[in-house]
């Protein structure tokens, strides 16, 4: 499971806890309602729970 924040293009509200992989990019906005596909690898990953989990995992590898 992952989730992402993604600032909509059109209105710029911040929706939050998108599932981009299962989606394909794809998004609703909360606020316009507007139906925006994200490119993969575009939208930047800004939860710190990710970014913890990512660094104890390079942590592991590296070890
Ligand atoms: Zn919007």
């Amino acid at each position: 499971m992952s989730s992402q924040n993604v600032r909509c293009p059109i209105c710029g509200c911040l929706n939050k806890g998108l599932a981009l992989d299962e989606t394909l990019g794809w998004m609703e906005c909360i606020n316009c309602k507007t139906v925006v596909q994200v490119q993969p690898g575009k939208y930047v990953k800004r939860v710190p729970v990710i970014s913890m989990k990512e660094v104890s995992g390079l942590n592991k590898s590296l070890g």
